[in-house]
């Protein structure tokens, strides 16, 4: 019988239909010496059945059976409140936690003494990291998914038609923020067919962007320096936002189809699509706001899950897109969670090793203390909301 049981919930957020392990990875999590059991149904929104999970050697059990039986518990977004008194002192649970919105779960975690891994905190450049980068699994198929969306709302051609009737132009699509997900919707948006133009404050992108067939625009006076640590963007001084917006207007006033992405970690994302800029686009225009989120998003007006149609521009607000694929986001995620554990379970136990740079980064709890330096700097301020 094997010493260690890892556990998996179905999901307790609203709309989240993705799962942390599909049928095809219990055999990486069994291979490691250890049991899995998952909550009965816990894959049916992804359509992962339980006789599908039992034919790949898990065990089917009730929600109290998986909190009791496990030491480690795999999950995609945060647990509802309250969780922490149903896991086991010493359980490792592990998911994209977004430790920088939770201060209070992060302090009830750590009080409970659970072991918690955020995937969010992962040091992405690294390259022994890749395999476990979830942020970059499911970011590219939200940028895939924006463009679906975009694509289905939008009332023209996507590609340039020759047909006897005449010449159809392709559609314009320009994507903001060219991180993982926007990258993504480049690559989608040319395969459909369009004329595909892209911006990042990033000038690291620019050779990204080119060599997917995309125009890099040029913003006169732009920033050379828009990177900030890690490879991320950094947060814009008041005057640079308001040089990029006028910039932007007339760009965004041109295009048939917007997809936004950009986002700064730990920050509201910033707003790229301004009123003026949606008032100046040709009635039939969509755009899809990949970053909308009850923190706001890149668009002026956008709400996560609703589509706002002002002046006949329809603003579509992405809310969980790789939820809209829940099979092919879950699939990627469980195979970023399994490369995780085989880096955390060694012969057939958990250990953790803070003074490894992955998991410094990722451990944010551990042995009843708040591990991760930059997390519980912010709780110490009092800035984690
Ligand atoms: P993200 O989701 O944090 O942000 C998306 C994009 O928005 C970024 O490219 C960012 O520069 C951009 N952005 C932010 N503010 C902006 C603004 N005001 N105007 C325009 N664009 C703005 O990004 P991400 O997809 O998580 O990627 C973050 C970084 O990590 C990138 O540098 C990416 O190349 C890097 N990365 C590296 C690896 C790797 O080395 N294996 C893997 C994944 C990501």
């Amino acid at each position: 019988m094997a010493d260690l049981t890892i556990g998996v919930l179905r999901e307790s957020s609203a709309g989240e239909s993705r799962v942390a392990l599909v049928p095809e990875v219990v055999p990486r999590l069994t291979a490691l010496g250890a049991a899995v059991v998952i909550e009965a149904g816990a894959g049916s929104a992804a359509h992962f059945t339980d006789d599908a999970y039992v034919a790949a050697g898990a065990e089917v059990a009730d929600v109290a059976a998986v909190y009791a039986r496990s030491e480690v518990l795999l999950r995609v977004a945060p647990p509802a409140p309250g969780a922490a008194e149903r896991m086991r002192a010493g359980t490792l649970h592990a998911g994209l936690l977004r430790p920088f919105e939770r201060a209070a779960d992060i302090n009830s975690w750590s009080t409970a003494g659970l072991t918690t891994v955020c995937l969010d905190l992962l040091p992405r450049t690294l390259s022994r990291a890749q395999t476990m980068d979830a942020l970059t699994s499911q970011a590219n198929v939200a940028g895939y998914r924006a463009v679906i969306r975009a694509a289905e709302a939008y009332q023209g051609w996507f590609p340039m038609l020759m047909t006897a009737a005449g010449t159809v132009k392709p559609a314009e699509v320009l994507v903001l923020g060219t991180g993982v997900a926007g990258l993504q919707a480049i690559a989608t948006a040319r395969r459909l067919g369009a004329r595909v133009s892209a911006y990042d404050i990033r000038p690291s992108s620019r050779d990204e962007v080119i060599s997917l067939g995309a125009r890099f625009v040029d913003l006169p006076g732009m920033l050379t320096d828009g990177a900030g640590t890690g490879g991320y963007a950094r947060e814009l001084t008041p005057e640079e936002q308001q040089g990029q917006q006028r910039a932007l207007d007339e760009v965004i006033a041109r295009s048939d189809v917007v997809i936004t992405t950009a986002q700064v970690p730990g920050r509201r994302p910033p707003q790229l699509v301004s009123v003026q800029a949606l008032a100046a686009m040709r009635p039939g225009s969509v755009i899809v706001d990949a970053a909308s989120s009850d923190h706001g998003g890149n668009v002026a007006g956008s709400e996560p899950g609703r589509t706002i149609i002002t002046g006949g521009v329809s603003v579509i607000g992405g809310d969980n897109l790789p939820a809209e694929m829940a099979a092919a986001s879950s699939t990627a995620y469980a195979r970023n969670l399994a490369a995780l554990l085989k880096l955390l379970v060694v012969d057939g136990k958990v250990e953790i090793d803070l003074t490894d740079e992955v998991q410094g980064a990722i451990v944010v709890t551990h042995g009843g203390a708040v591990t991760n330096p930059v997390i519980a700097g912010l709780l110490e301020d009092g800035t984690g909301s």
